[in-house]
């Protein structure tokens, strides 16, 4: 029987709960610290405690994970504490394409990508002496927002990144990552692609709640105008949304340019689920900033079926549960090449 296994993280409840919804045994790779919260949950089968998830590139964890015949379920804490080599060097078979995730990863990779697949990007910044309109500027890789800042010019910017850099938040060798600042409603769209239906299936909607960017917003501008502090985009949380409905049509068409795009870029392609995040703006015309090929957080929120799930099937489906579906399927069938790199 094939298994599932994560990492104690990020989605990991989500997913394992919906592969034992599905039959499958379910199986965690957790750090000492968190044994006493997993514990609490009896859809995890079985725990492999480790002191740091690197842990799951060594020959102990990997064997385990072989005598299960466990699929590992990539998700953001697996990109953003290894390397792309080290994820690239997991032996247990990767749900989906674990190749695209080094795309993720690797901002000029990242946006050679988005402009293969035709998303509409806001315009990067090469030098902070270019700096003309609001910018956001950015850090490498998934660091979730922090240390991120906004900056109006090139004065603002050396000023920001050195207080971040004397306040030990960003260091100085850094290179960081300016792009022109797009303004309206946040959505993080998040997609299914599956290589055994050849289908593109979209998921939902998420935003994300962003610390302390948010926070500024409550306090009156007299107050934030006395306040010297350089706010971040720190993830706290995600709620739901919905797109009006005719909105749809372009989502569906961005999801399968990005799949199109993928497959020409980076083979297998972009198979599984995965999230094009951006902004409306006050036309309803999307600027796409980042992506993610792999499981999101936000679809955390949809635990118990997404709005547009429950149009396609008919009964609960957790974004989880449907890798685990897909597993299975491929099981079943002698597909699992397919859907693991
Ligand atoms: P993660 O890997 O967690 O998605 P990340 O470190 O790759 O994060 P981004 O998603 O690029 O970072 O940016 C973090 C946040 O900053 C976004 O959720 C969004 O709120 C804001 N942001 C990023 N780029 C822009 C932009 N060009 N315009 C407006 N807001 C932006």
């Amino acid at each position: 029987m094939t298994s599932i296994a994560t990492l104690g993280s990020h989605c990991s409840l989500q997913v394992l709960k919906g592969a034992k919804d599905e039959g499958l045994k379910t199986i965690l790779v957790c750090e000492k610290k968190r044994e006493k919260l997993y514990k609490r949950f009896p859809f995890i089968d079985e725990l492999i405690i480790v002191d740091t998830f690197k842990e799951v590139l060594d020959q102990k964890c990997q064997s385990i994970l072989e005598e299960n015949n466990a699929v590992l379920i990539p998700h953001g804490t697996l990109v953003a504490q290894m390397s792309s080599e080290e994820i690239e060097s997991i032996k247990t078979p990767v749900f989906g394409n674990k190749w695209i995730l080094r795309w993720e990863s690797d901002r000029e990779m990242k946006e050679k990508l988005m402009r293969e697949a035709n998303l509409p990007m806001p315009n990067p910044v090469t030098e902070p002496k270019e700096i003309e309109k609001l910018v956001i500027v950015k850090r490498q890789g998934a660091a979730g927002g922090k240390g991120y800042f906004m900056a109006a010019n090139e004065e603002d910017y050396n000023s920001k990144r050195n207080q971040l850099i004397s306040e030990g938040i960003i260091s100085k060798d850094e290179t960081l990552y300016i792009q022109e600042y797009a303004a309206g409603v946040l959505a993080y769209l998040t997609f299914f692609y599956s290589p055994l239906k050849e289908e593109l299936e979209f998921f939902g909607v998420d935003q994300r709640h962003e610390s302390d960017i948010e926070g500024l917003g409550r306090i009156p501008a007299e107050q934030q105008m006395k306040s010297n502090k350089v706010p971040s985009f720190n993830v706290i949380g995600n709620s739901p949304l919905v797109l009006r409905e005719s909105l749809l049509d372009e989502v569906y068409k961005m999801g399968e340019n990005f799949v199109d795009a993928a497959k020409r870029v980076v083979t297998p392609g972009m198979n599984g689920p995965f999230c094009i995040e951006g902004v409306y703006d006050e036309n309803a015309k999307f600027t796409s900033f980042e992506f993610s090929a792999r499981i999101v957080a936000g679809s955390n929120i949809y635990m118990d079926g997404s709005p547009y799930y429950s149009l396609l099937f008919n009964e609960t489906m957790s974004m989880g549960k449907r890798i685990a579906r897909e597993v299975k399927i491929a099981t079943e069938s002698k597909q699992l090449d397919k859907i693991t790199t």
